[in-house]
């Protein structure tokens, strides 16, 4: 920095300060996801999302006051710790009890040093209300037109500041212009944080749609090619290092080919989404930890982690049952197919994902070979 004298105005540092904590919030808890997402960690990004918020949000809040509790102008942060309470509030879905919350509140005012203050205890409460009003709002409002709901959230956010402020000139003797002042400069705040929080959901769910569609069949709308080769890999790295069990099916349909040159490339979509539905049915019943894939054009593979041939071979056997016995209707009629099947599971001598994926590969082949519609495992 080669100037002495920093000329911008204090509110828009204020600005940019407070799209700087948000914009550090959401670089950061994107690394967290992604890091829980790699690890394959079960915890849903929902719980990341309050807890790591709600934290965050205090940390802030508290660190922020640690500057000026206790003195005089500690109501100085107050618009900087109520834009805190909204972002929770309102945009993270936090479910806290109302006596944690009481909690955090006591635990304030006594880091603040303003337990002694009628107006900080009934501060205090009207912030309790603020907090459980937008978790209402988000809640109950999610039906009507933006419009509305962003109407509502401003009034609300105004209307609870200017009780909250009305508090604060009473107990530091603050005068009407600093009054008017403080609370407009909250209007300005609440404003900047609904778009800036409402761009960064926007980003979220388009970002959320787009790996959902990176990974999904458009056809069948099971796990694609991409999403297996991703599932593979991971689960023959962690059971190869733990020596985890791991078993394999994969099938294809017979003379697939005869449906779509017999009835058309729209029966053959038609088999193809019933065989999905009823292969993903009989996992859903027996293990929906077990994923299956469309791996090719009419081959699909089901991962089965933790099982070895012995426990995969009833279910094997229910999707082979359950498909053949299929009738897919198509025009008046009903297509009967049938399909086979290999089966494997991971050996010590397997030394990479594809090793393991040629075996049961060579015992699909086999099943071809040798007359179609049977399963082979070995
Ligand atoms: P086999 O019993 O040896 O497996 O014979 P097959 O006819 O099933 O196998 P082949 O590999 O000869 O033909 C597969 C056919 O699957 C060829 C291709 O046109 C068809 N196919 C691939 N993807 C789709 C799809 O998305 N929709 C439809 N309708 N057909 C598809
Ligand atoms: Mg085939
Ligand atoms: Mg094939």
């Amino acid at each position: 920095m080669t100037w002495s004298e920093w000329k911008i105005p204090p509110f828009i540092t204020s600005v940019f300060f407070v799209l700087g904590v948000l914009t550090l919030f959401w670089v950061s808890i994107n690394w967290i996801l992604t890091a829980i997402r790699t690890h394959h960690l079960k915890i849903k990004d929902t719980t990341v999302n309050t807890w790591y918020g709600f934290i965050y949000m205090i940390v802030f809040a508290f660190s922020m006051q640690a500057l000026i509790a206790g003195s005089p102008e500690s109501w100085i942060f107050m618009n900087f710790q109520l834009i805190a309470v909204t972002f929770c509030g309102y945009f993270l879905n936090i479910h806290v009890k109302y006596y944690y919350l009481i909690l955090i509140d006591v635990a304030f005012m006594l880091f603040n040093g303003s337990y002694g203050s009628w107006q900080s205890w009934l501060h205090g409460l009207t912030l309790l209300g603020f907090f459980l009003t937008l978790g209402w709002l988000r809640e109950n409002l999610a039906d009507h037109p933006w419009q509305f709901r962003a109407l509502v959230y401003h009034v609300t956010c105004v209307g609870f500041g200017s009780v909250l402020w009305l508090l604060m000139k009473l107990k530091f003797t603050l005068d009407w212009p600093t009054y008017w002042q403080e609370l407009g400069y909250l209007a300005i705040f609440e404003v900047l944080l609904y778009i800036y929080a409402s761009m960064l959901a926007n980003n979220t769910q388009l970002e959320n749609q787009l790996v959902a569609f990176a990974n999904r069949d458009a056809l069948t709308s099971t796990g694609n090619y991409a999403a297996y080769t991703t599932e593979i890999n991971y689960r023959f790295q962690t059971s190869s290092k733990n020596s985890l069990k791991l078993s394999m099916m994969m099938f294809d349909i017979d003379h697939f080919k005869r449906f779509n040159d017999t009835y058309g490339h729209l029966a053959g979509d038609e088999i193809l989404k019933h065989v999905v539905s009823i292969a993903q049915a009989v996992l859903d019943v027996n293990d929906p930890g077990a994923k299956l894939f469309r791996t090719g054009g009419e081959e699909f593979n089901i991962v089965f982690p933790n099982y070895d041939l012995h426990d995969t071979m009833p279910i094997v056997t229910q999707i082979f049952s359950a498909v053949n016995h299929l009738e897919v209707p198509f025009n008046e009629q009903r297509l009967q197919i049938s399909i086979s099947v290999g089966v494997s599971s991971l050996s010590s001598a397997d030394k990479t994902a594809t090793d393991f994926y040629k075996r049961v590969d060579q015992n699909l082949y086999y099943s071809k070979e040798h007359g179609r519609m049977q399963i082979t495992a070995k």
